[in-house]
């Protein structure tokens, strides 16, 4: 599998469906074997991001090629492969509506049928810790064993999957979850399903 390849179309779509801003949020994906991780690079424009741009690192966060700098959030990703055998993909951002509610420490509440399948459920809200930070990688990890998609506080989103697809799905579900309960918000007693 052209790990690099899934990478750099994703990072494409990252800024096109609108859920990063700038060179903010980060992909990452597990390799191919237990060592071996392979994740966007630190500050680059997604649209001139090349293969040869991803970061191949190990489980200590070493790139295997010293002149390449991985994402600054790579500790978070590392922790949650190391302690969720079951994900394979992350996709982190910063989409506006979701991030919204992480800024206002507020869940997002079961209030549509795609949020089970897609997220797990309910989205919590894991506590604040700077960015790139040991603290802030383990912050969220209780907050992904029941669903695969937490908030992180002042901060964005983070959504693991089976594989990127999966995980980029959550993304999106997230997003647009956050989106309508922001409008039902502003209508007016929003009704919880679950
Ligand atoms: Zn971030």
């Amino acid at each position: 599998m052209n790990y690099r390849k899934i990478l750099v179309e994703y990072g494409k779509k990252l800024l096109n469906r609108g859920l990063v801003a700038g060179t903010s949020g980060n992909l990452s994906i597990r390799g191919e074997d237990s060592d071996t991780f392979y994740i966007t690079p630190s500050g680059m424009d997604y649209l001139e991001t090349r293969e040869e741009d991803i970061v191949k690192i190990n489980s200590k966060g070493e790139p295997y090629d010293a002149s390449k700098k991985p994402s600054s959030e790579y500790r978070l990703h590392l922790e949650i492969y190391k302690n969720y055998p079951n994900y394979n993909a992350i996709v982190h951002t910063h989409s506006p509506f979701a991030t919204a509610f992480a800024v206002s420490r507020k869940n997002i509440p079961l209030i549509l049928i795609e949020m089970k399948p897609f997220l797990g459920g309910e989205v919590e809200v894991a506590p604040f810790y700077d960015a790139g930070s040991v603290e802030v990688s383990k912050s969220v990890i209780p907050y992904l064993k029941d669903a695969n998609t937490c908030l992180m506080a002042n901060h964005g989103v983070v959504c693991c999957g089976i594989d990127m697809t999966s995980a980029f799905l959550s993304a999106e579900y997230v997003e647009d979850a956050a989106k309508i309960y922001y409008y039902s918000l502003n209508i007016g007693d929003p009704k919880i399903i679950g």
